[in-house]
């Protein structure tokens, strides 16, 4: 028998619901085998995980790569952010500034993304579509080319000809994915109510970061998701909340499931690890829509991470630009937005590994529920048998401090700046070929041009 491509051995993986001693095989950058050290096929190459844990790359199905200035951010060095800290799948968003390509609206735009995907990134990557009045006829053919999903506005224009929805024209979206399995995709704050709450403030000149989270109240959210789960609902479509960010809104989700939607719940990494303090402590830089919250508003949305209201974590990652610096402007007109691809995964093992978080729940919250969610399931966000090998080696005794200039994602902050981890990935591996390898943050090799976009929902 010639021998495979690829094992790892002296690994710990996580094998229902205890942790085992053993290794996988991997040949053509599939799982062909996952068994104990002495079954192992002879291999063309061997990795000695000695004593790692094993785990699934994570899935990140909300990044902001090619929306901002082409000098700040681009799918280079997001897909080399993703590569070390342990995201062998991304999910680029619709909305994209002209300078990188259109906003995938249509199967063109779409195209070109994926090109610039092609040509960049050094792992796999899905695209999302975007949803406006526009673009109701591409619909269709951008679900059937494989975007994850569609993304409707409700408040503003991302960029140009991607504009806002109305009530009507989601309706007439949720018609157009109803069946296909394509989820429909909203940002979930009521506009009327945000812009009333901005007016009250600036009139009463007060424009200090601490005001922001009076800005965008919990209640524009829990609004915005209840709306939408009953249009979606009404027109028989699966309906995805990206960055969810209030426990207040939780009750709305349970009872919007209980009367039959097909809803999804996405959050970031920030909504469970800062809460308004944060304006005091990073001023400008805590700026991101929806605002951070309040304390009780942070531990009732870990106890609906916990408990499966919320169905799994993305990052959000956005790369804001030079503005954000403090006392440039006030707070409503500096750029929102944090970085958060390449330090998702390394945050949340240090709740898993204080015993904060069930392991099983962390890698359904980084890796099966988000590819289960938009189609890349069992492709992807696992590891059995013919799935990618796309994994993640994490040493728990490896110990670093994340200092934003030791970083890949060319962001000029990162919220975690001086968190000291212990227990921390030391190679990152997209189909069998190791794309990050040391420490975290590993070295990066310069594999741009390797990742391959993966339709979703295909066979
Ligand atoms: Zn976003």
């Amino acid at each position: 028998m010639s021998p495979v491509d690829l094992t790892v051995r002296s690994a710990r993986l996580r094998w229902r619901g205890e942790w085992v001693s053993a290794g996988i095989a991997v040949e053509a950058g599939r799982v062909v085998r996952i068994c104990t050290d002495a079954h192992l096929p002879v291999a063309d190459r061997t990795i000695d995980a000695r004593g790692a844990l094993l785990l699934p790359g994570a899935v990140d199905t909300h990044t902001h790569f090619t929306y901002g200035r082409p000098d700040r951010t681009d799918i280079g060095t997001g897909s080399r952010a993703c590569a070390s800290g342990g995201v062998t799948t991304f999910v680029e968003q619709a909305a994209s500034t002209p300078e990188h390509c259109p906003p995938t609206l249509t199967l063109p735009s779409l195209e070109a993304k994926v090109a610039l995907g092609r040509a960049s990134s050094v792992v796999d990557f899905g695209v999302h579509g975007g949803g406006c009045a526009g673009n109701l006829a591409e619909i269709p053919a951008l679900v059937r080319a494989g975007v994850a999903g569609v993304k409707v506005y409700l408040g503003w224009n991302p960029v140009g000809e991607y504009t806002a929805c109305d009530d009507a024209t989601i309706l007439a979206v949720a018609e157009r994915l109803a069946g296909t399995g394509a989820p429909l995709e909203v940002h979930a704050e009521n506009p009327s109510i945000v812009a009333e709450a901005t007016r009250r403030l600036k009139e009463a000149g007060r424009t200090t970061p601490d005001v922001y989270t009076d800005s965008r109240p919990t209640v524009a959210e829990d609004d915005a998701v209840g709306r939408v789960a009953r249009l979606g609902r009404a027109a028989g479509a699966a309906v995805h909340i990206v960055h969810l960010s209030s426990g207040f809104t939780l009750p709305t989700v349970r009872a919007a499931r209980a009367a039959g939607a097909d809803l999804s719940v996405e959050t970031c990494p920030h909504y469970l690890f800062f809460d308004t303090s944060a304006y005091r402590d990073r001023g400008p830089y805590a700026k991101v829509n929806p605002p951070l919250r309040s304390r009780a508003e942070v531990d009732a949305m870990w106890a609906g991470v916990r408990d499966g209201t919320v169905d799994f974590l993305a990052s959000d990652h956005a790369a804001p630009s030079a503005e954000k610096a403090p006392g440039a402007a006030d707070i409503f007109s500096i750029p929102p937005g944090f970085p958060g691809s390449e330090t998702m995964y390394p945050v949340l093992l240090r709740e898993a590994f204080a015993g904060r978080l069930d392991w099983d729940r962390l890698l359904y919250l980084l890796a099966e529920g988000p590819a289960r969610r938009f189609g890349y399931y069992p492709r992807k966000g696992v590891l059995q048998l013919g799935a990618d090998a796309d994994f993640v080696l994490v040493d728990p005794k490896a110990t670093t401090t994340i200092r934003n200039d030791r970083l890949h994602h060319h962001s000029e902050f990162t919220m975690f700046e001086g968190w000291e981890l212990t227990g921390v990935p030391v190679r990152t591996v997209s189909r069998g070929v190791t794309v990050a390898e040391g420490v975290f943050p590993g070295e990066v090799p310069d594999l741009a041009g390797r990742g391959q976009f993966v339709p979703a929902r295909a066979a």
